[in-house]
């Protein structure tokens, strides 16, 4: 079966079966009442934030360093599950592997837990952080969790660590192929999927290739209930997912317009970068609609030109 023919199939299921019910105890159509449920919600280290470049500090000591992300996924461990809010890609056992350390975690060890994305219904917004008031169409967040809590005294260390990557719209992205194929499984909510267990898969393929450039800052869950206990890393090489793709993603949240939480003060959070490097740039996309009419355009054009190079054949005659 070819790749046109499993789209139309996976568009197809999702649209007849799918409208996936939200299900949870918030909603992002509401996000001012969360703090009435969940008081952190309305804390002084939320996240996510703005970025603002000319503010960070620059300090070249940030490290992370990255144990065992090239194995492949095994089996039994990974599943893709739809949680009513999010896809997410969760580590079931609690083997030590996928463990991320250095000095941009005060040298404490996280180990993988899952990782899920948050995306908006356009282009141009969607991530839930933004460097410069720059939003990307969709952002993954790694969540990893402090290894040992009787090692780390829990007062002093972020229990959790999460990165996050931010998603142009370009090529298609391997990874998170296998996530489009499972999506017409993953209709029910809380059901998990196995990933499918191709060999040369392994979180290391998410990661960009530039693993030393990144921003960092103390920071919360973006989900009530809002814990302040998440060191956030933001890298800065960015990511690509094709439209097709993403436009799958979105189909099956279709009455979601975005699960991406509104930004919060920084107050006086100081934001660090491990460099000087300026975050990726990326010419602006064109949206859906345009490259819709684009693609209408060229056709119209060639159309007529197939039109006059007949009607000179004709001439010829
Ligand atoms: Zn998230």
């Amino acid at each position: 079966m070819n790749s046109a023919w499993q789209t139309s199939i996976i568009i197809l299921v999702l649209t007849l079966v799918t409208f996936v019910k939200s299900k949870g105890h918030f909603s992002y159509d509401d996000q001012s009442n969360w703090p009435h449920e969940y008081p952190q919600c309305d804390g002084r280290r939320q996240s996510p934030i703005n970025v603002k470049s000319a503010e960070v500090i620059v300090d070249e000591d940030l490290n992370l360093q990255f144990k065992k992300y090239d194995e492949p996924f095994l089996e039994n461990n990974f599943y893709w599950v739809n949680d009513g809010h999010t896809f997410k890609l969760s580590k079931t056992d609690l083997a030590e592997t996928h463990i991320i350390s250095g000095k941009a975690l005060d040298d404490a060890q996280y180990r993988f837990r899952q990782l899920h994305v948050h995306w908006g219904s356009r282009n141009d917004y969607g991530s839930e952080h933004s460097v410069d008031g720059i939003q990307y169409p969709l952002e993954m967040h790694l969540v990893h969790q402090l290894l040992d809590y009787d090692f780390y005294p829990t007062k002093n260390y972020n229990q959790l660590a999460v990165i996050g990557l931010f998603f142009v719209v370009g090529k298609d992205n391997r990874f998170l192929q296998d996530l489009i194929l499972t999506l017409p499984y993953l209709t029910i909510v809380n059901k998990n999927m196995k990933v499918n267990a191709r060999g040369e898969n392994g979180l290391i393929d998410i990661l960009p290739s530039d693993l030393e450039s990144f921003y960092v800052y103390n920071g919360s869950l973006t989900t009530p209930p809002c814990n302040e206990t998440v060191r956030w890393i933001i890298m800065k090489e960015i990511q690509e997912i094709s439209e097709s793709q993403l436009n799958l993603i979105r189909a099956a949240f279709p009455k979601l317009p975005t699960n991406s939480r509104q930004q919060q003060q920084r107050n006086s959070r100081i934001i660090y970068t491990s460099n000087s490097k300026p975050m990726e740039k990326h010419a602006p996309l064109p949206s859906s609609s345009n490259t819709i009419y684009m693609i209408y355009i060229f056709r119209s054009i060639l159309f007529a030109l197939i039109l006059s190079m007949f009607n000179f054949s004709n001439k010829r005659l």
